[in-house]
């Protein structure tokens, strides 16, 4: 290429992508163009695909992960280990004690079923629409035609103490506030639990060592939540609230300049990041394949009393994806709920990110695998794993923004 044309190429290249960036963003000059220069770029390439499936992958070797067993108790040692090795180093465990179901109340008379219409109202709030499949939890050891997992799965949970892991990036300037993300690293139904959870949990692993790394500086702090006892209701994230509200913001010992449990600006919570096939079809049969239009559901709870600002918080973490996430959109949606952000929703802006909406999408059967002994690793495929990769993006991108995240070199 002669140098006159390689300059006339610079300058049409110029004028296209200058033309491009102002239709892209005609009212904001001030906004930087996502490059080199601008570090949430540069972090949120530093997640990959491959890393993501690895970790969730990882996750699946110790089966469903119920809580209340060995195979829960090795995952949370692993867990940690992988913490540590990519940089959060700073893990501790929230202990706590799990005294199982409580019991049914069965008074031994015999009354018949009350009838009841059939109702349009959804989990959450929302509005049931359109085909509904079915829904429930596995209980059924047979039902899962893999013996060598059948037996990774064998042992039943038993009530007793539990732990849940969580570590910290610590804000340079704000070491007293923080964002909480989380997920929830328990699972059943006699599967590998590997979009319920492991999806969310990896999601939330994969981001503590992007916000560990060395180079990275924060204003504020960030607690990475690997929650138990999610299936069982919200068990770990209500002890967390429990045990820990009341320390928010003290600093001890006193004159140390450390936050045991920084002051809570937000918990996002990332729960079934992977599958969103549509809507089931009239046989009860789904799409095989991810939807072209499939997207990131962020919701916030509108009968929370944190709503306006959680609904705030949720329109940043859209306007995230649309910056920086690869693939696939967001949306936002106001039935936030049944997951870990539950229990904050009342003190704090709480958001969950999922693959559907909770409560009129994967509560009207759009995830068949859901509590399912197909739940495994293997179900899904590189188009799943992706809307799970741009969750990360997104949450990755939403957060480093909030949190003052730089470069130091
Ligand atoms: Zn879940």
């Amino acid at each position: 290429m002669s140098s006159q044309r390689f300059v006339v190429t610079i300058l049409a290249l110029a004028l296209v992508s200058g033309a491009r960036a102002a239709a892209q963003q005609p009212a904001a000059p001030a906004a930087p163009a996502a490059g080199p220069a601008d570090p949430i770029a540069t972090l949120v390439g530093r997640l990959d695909l491959e890393r993501y499936k690895a970790t969730i992958k990882g996750l699946t070797r110790f089966g469903d992960r119920r809580q209340g067993t060995a195979r829960n108790s090795a995952a949370i040692d692993w867990i940690e280990s992988e913490l540590k090795g990519s940089g959060c180093t700073n893990t501790e465990r929230l202990h706590y004690v799990y005294a199982g179901p409580p019991p049914r109340l069965d008074t031994g008379a015999r009354r018949p079923p009350t009838p009841r219409a059939p109702s349009d109202r959804a989990a959450g709030g929302g509005r049931l629409r359109g085909i509904r499949a079915h829904t429930g939890v596995n209980t059924d050891s047979m039902a899962q035609p893999d013996a060598m997992l059948r037996q990774l799965n064998a042992e039943p949970s038993k009530p007793g103490p539990r732990e849940e892991i969580y570590c910290t990036k610590i804000g340079t300037t704000h070491p007293d506030e923080m964002y909480i993300i989380g997920g929830h690293m328990d699972g059943i139904g006699w599967g590998e639990a590997a979009n319920d959870d492991g999806s969310g949990a990896a999601l939330v692993m994969q981001l503590a060592r992007v916000f560990c790394a060395k180079d990275v500086r924060t204003d504020v702090s960030i607690r990475f939540v690997l929650w138990n006892n999610e299936e069982t209701g919200l068990n770990g994230s209500r002890a967390y609230v429990e045990q820990r509200a009341a320390l928010q913001g003290k600093e001890s010992p006193a004159g140390s300049g450390k936050f045991p449990e920084p002051r809570w600006l937000g918990m996002i919570q990332h729960d079934m990041m992977l599958f969103d096939h549509g809507m089931p079809r009239a046989d009860g049969t789904l799409s095989p394949t991810q939807r072209p239009e499939a997207d990131v559901n962020v919701e916030f709870q509108s009968a929370s009393k944190f709503a306006a600002d959680a609904q705030a918080l949720a329109w940043i973490f859209e306007a995230a994806n649309e910056k920086y996430a690869t693939d696939y959109p967001a949306s936002v949606g106001s039935h936030m709920t049944n997951t870990d952000s539950a229990p904050f929703q009342d003190l704090v802006p709480a958001i969950s990110l999922r693959e559907n909406q909770r409560g009129t999408e994967i509560g009207a059967g759009w995830d068949p695998n859901w509590h399912q002994p197909t739940d495994r690793y293997s179900t899904y495929n590189d188009l799943d794993f992706k809307l799970g990769l741009n969750a990360a993006q997104t949450t990755l991108a939403a957060v480093a923004k909030l949190a003052g995240a730089t470069l130091t070199r």
